[in-house]
């Protein structure tokens, strides 16, 4: 026996004296034999509190044994039973001895070296059960951690299919912020991005909750700017904010600080264009495996946003003109049958304007093409100040202009292209130190509700109006014909 280690527990059912004698001899002092009494044979509970290395037994106990004592020795794992056949009458057969879970049977006379021979056997057999159990463990481990690693392409797979399905940078993050709380609880998902704008200076972006309260928007703004300010490496000297779409808004939203909001740089080529700030719960601590998760998934994100973000400037690009930036003539037409069809689904009215700036020509002849270009561009400038939200301006070529009015009649649209007329008549225009002004003509053309007529129609409707305000003089507004001359002949009763 080796110092400090125990002795192997060894057990015997009902042996007799000189067996228990012929064990302790034969074993020596690195084993200890307990011997249960034929009238106190251990109970299931016993056999599950220990884990002798063999158990003798006698086939005169064996055969008294009540059948459910059998079946527990029988389905024993770890512990290997000797069956010592005692008695005079016939002991079983080998195959028989098997069947009825022995290791082996020993016949008399039980020699130490039987006994010695069967407990060397027993230990083999537990080195291999020990062999199989820690194998088994291994594989469990292994099968736990190839669980957790599917488990974690899974969520991914999911943020990746989710992120690369849109262009629009709020529904990317919106998206973002069901599918990261797949990972953990979080109360909600915001993010701001910058970038320098024309003038070298830093203008930010930011995307909030949808539920937040006016002091809450407040102090998350002044800290998504904080960050985003550490991040960028400056200050922000411009943003605007955006609010997210979430089905099932969040109603907690904590107060913004170290402990309840974790920030995600959002990173391309190693350096950072925004950053995602995950609101979650003050005691939350995330696991390595869920950081690993977060991270890999804000990566993923960075590019889907990066993307995004890029697409929108290119299409901004695309759809605006290049010397006034108000809308182009493309944008226009798309934007024109998009209303068009409005107007036919819901019956509303639907006018425009056409615009052109009279005697232009003489403007670049007497000052200048770049300040025929200026007044292009202030003129561009004013309409798009002058214009609802609803409205829609764009440049529709040369020195003409449009304007989409939805659900504005033609009296409402003629007040409105007189209030732009009038605008630009008294805007004074300067270049290289000469001060000069330039007039519109405007017509207006207008779909009344039901009517079926299409694009080509209002466009030629306004053009002949257009055609009419230039004919009559210039640097007026002249509606339809037929408007024109119930105006007229209205003129001429009251004169
Ligand atoms: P009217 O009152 O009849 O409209 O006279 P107009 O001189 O404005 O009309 P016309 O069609 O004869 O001339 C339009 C001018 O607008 C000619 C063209 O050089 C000028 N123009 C068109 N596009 C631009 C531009 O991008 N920049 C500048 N500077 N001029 C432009
Ligand atoms: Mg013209
Ligand atoms: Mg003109």
């Amino acid at each position: 026996m080796k110092r400090g280690s125990r002795p192997d527990l060894i057990w015997g059912l009902g042996l007799d004296e000189n067996l228990s004698k012929a064990l302790e001899t034969a074993l020596g002092s690195g084993y200890h034999l307990r011997n249960w009494p034929i009238t106190a044979l251990p109970s299931k509970r016993d056999m599950d509190k220990a884990s002798p290395l063999t158990v003798w037994i006698p086939l005169s106990v064996w055969n008294v044994l009540p059948p459910s004592s059998r079946k527990h020795l029988r389905d024993w794992e770890l512990t290997q039973r000797v069956l010592l056949l005692d008695g005079p009458q016939d002991g079983p057969d080998v195959e028989e001895i098997l069947e009825l879970g022995f290791l082996t049977a020993l016949t008399p006379p039980i020699t130490a070296n039987k006994i010695r021979d069967a407990v060397f056997r027993a230990k083999e057999v537990r080195g291999l059960y020990d062999d199989i159990f820690s194998m088994t463990r291994e594989i469990m481990l292994e099968r736990e951690l190839l669980a957790r690693k599917t488990d974690q392409i899974i969520f991914l797979n999911t943020v990746l299919a989710r992120a690369s399905q849109s262009l629009e940078p709020g529904t990317i993050l919106s998206n973002a912020r069901e599918d990261l709380s797949l990972l953990f609880p979080i109360h909600g998902l915001q993010g701001v991005f910058w970038q320098p704008g024309e003038n070298g200076k830093l203008e930010a972006e930011l995307f909030l909750a949808p539920c937040l309260d006016q002091h809450g928007r407040q102090s998350w703004i002044e800290y998504l700017l904080g960050s985003a300010t550490k991040l960028a490496g400056g200050p922000v000297d411009a943003f605007t904010v955006e609010h997210l779409f979430q089905v099932s808004p969040d109603s907690c939203m904590p107060e913004p600080g170290a402990q309840t909001a974790m920030l995600l740089p959002l990173k391309i080529a190693g350096s950072a264009f925004g950053c995602l700030s995950i609101a979650k719960d003050k005691n939350l601590r995330l696991g390595k495996d869920q950081v690993t998760s977060l991270n890999a998934a804000a990566n993923h994100l960075a590019l889907a946003l990066r993307n995004a973000l890029l697409f929108r400037e290119i299409k901004a690009k695309a759809d605006h003109d290049g010397l006034t930036r108000i809308h182009n003539r493309q944008s226009f037409d798309e934007r024109l049958a998009d209303e068009l069809k409005r107007h036919q689904r819901y019956r509303h009215s639907l006018s425009l304007l056409l615009f052109d700036l009279d005697h232009f020509k003489a403007i670049n002849d007497t000052y200048g093409h770049q300040a025929g270009d200026m007044v292009l561009k202030d003129v561009g400038a004013i309409m798009d100040d002058s214009c609802r939200e609803t409205d829609f301006a764009a440049r529709f070529g040369g020195e003409e202009f449009v304007v989409i009015l939805p659900q504005t009649t033609e009296d409402q649209a003629w007040v409105l292209a007189e209030r732009l007329r009038r605008k630009i008549e008294h805007a004074t225009f300067n270049y290289a130190d000469k001060n000069f002004q330039v007039t519109a003509s405007i017509g207006v053309a207008t779909l009344s509700p039901g009517s079926l007529d299409k694009r080509e129609d209002l466009i030629r409707q306004a053009d002949q109006a257009l055609y009419l305000a230039k004919s009559n003089g210039r640097n007026m507004v002249c509606a339809s014909q037929a408007k024109e001359q119930k105006k007229a002949v209205a003129k001429a009763r009251l004169a």
